[in-house]
C-alpha cells in the first residue's frame, strides 16, 4: 500500500467527467489502487477520496465516515458508483475538499440515497443505503466523477482570490 499525491484544483483531471471502469479492469490492480486511495485518505486525513484526486480519471471512490477508535470500520471502495434512489429530504453541510484546501462551502444534498457500485477486486455488484453524513460524503465524491469541485460552487470573486493565493503557496515551495 502507498500514500499517493493528491492533486489540487484547478486541474483538467479534476474538471473532466471520469470514465466508466471496464469489465477487464477489475482485479488486483484496481483493488490495489482502491487500497492506496484509502491509505491516502486516512493519511490526509479525510473522509472520502475520488480517483481524479490522485490523477486517475476513472470512476472509483473510497469513503469512510468513522473516526477515533472506530476509524476503518465504515470503509467502502466503490467502482462505477451511481445513485439509484434519493429521498425528498435534504441536508445542508459545510463541506471541505482535499483538492481545494482552505475552502469551506455550504452544500445542500439529499439526506437519504441508495447507491449501486461494483467491487474493485471482483466487479461484483453491491448496493447500500446511506444517510446524513455518509450520504453527503458519497454525493461529494460523485461530484468529483462528474468533474465538479467545491471551487465551482463559490463566487467567481472568491474563486479568483483562492487561485491567486494557491499560486503564491505553490511558488513558495522550492522546486526540486
Ligand atoms: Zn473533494
Amino acid at each position: 500500500m502507498a500514500v499517493l499525491p493528491i492533486v489540487i484544483a484547478p486541474l483538467p483531471v479534476l474538471s473532466a467527467r471520469a470514465r466508466e471502469i471496464q469489465p477487464h479492469e477489475f482485479g488486483p490492480e484496481l483493488a490495489t489502487l482502491a487500497s492506496d486511495m484509502a491509505e491516502t485518505m486516512y493519511a490526509a486525513p479525510g473522509v472520502g477520496l475520488a480517483a481524479p484526486q490522485v490523477n486517475d480519471g476513472r470512476r472509483l471512490i473510497v469513503i469512510d465516515s468513522s473516526s477515533g477508535d472506530e476509524r476503518g470500520t465504515r470503509l467502502f471502495r466503490m467502482a462505477n458508483p451511481s445513485i439509484t434512489a434519493r429521498g425528498d429530504e435534504t441536508i445542508e453541510w459545510q463541506e471541505t475538499c482535499l483538492s481545494v484546501p482552505e475552502i469551506e462551502v455550504w452544500v445542500t444534498r439529499a439526506k437519504h440515497i441508495t447507491v449501486n457500485w461494483q467491487d474493485p477486486a471482483t466487479g461484483e455488484a453491491m448496493t447500500e443505503d446511506f444517510e446524513e453524513y455518509e450520504a453527503v460524503i458519497v454525493q461529494h465524491e460523485l461530484d468529483h466523477l462528474e468533474g465538479t469541485v467545491l471551487l465551482d460552487r463559490v463566487s467567481s470573486f472568491k474563486r479568483g482570490r483562492w487561485v491567486r493565493k494557491m499560486k503564491k503557496v505553490r511558488q513558495a515551495i522550492p522546486a526540486k
